[in-house]
């Protein structure tokens, strides 16, 4: 399991629908709405997810 990075909640990185890439990393998401907010402010995200 991971954490969404957007919301925490705990996604399975096995089975998640909705993931993406930034700075080397694979970030999984609950929904395509948690995905689209991260790819519009990844820093933000991935700093609070780090
Ligand atoms: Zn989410």
């Amino acid at each position: 399991m991971t954490k969404d990075p957007v919301c925490g909640m705990n996604v399975d990185e096995n089975n998640a629908q909705y993931q993406t890439q930034y700075g080397g990393k694979k970030y999984s998401f609950c929904s395509q709405d948690c995905k689209t907010k991260f790819e519009k402010q990844p820093e933000q995200y991935a700093r609070s997810a780090a």
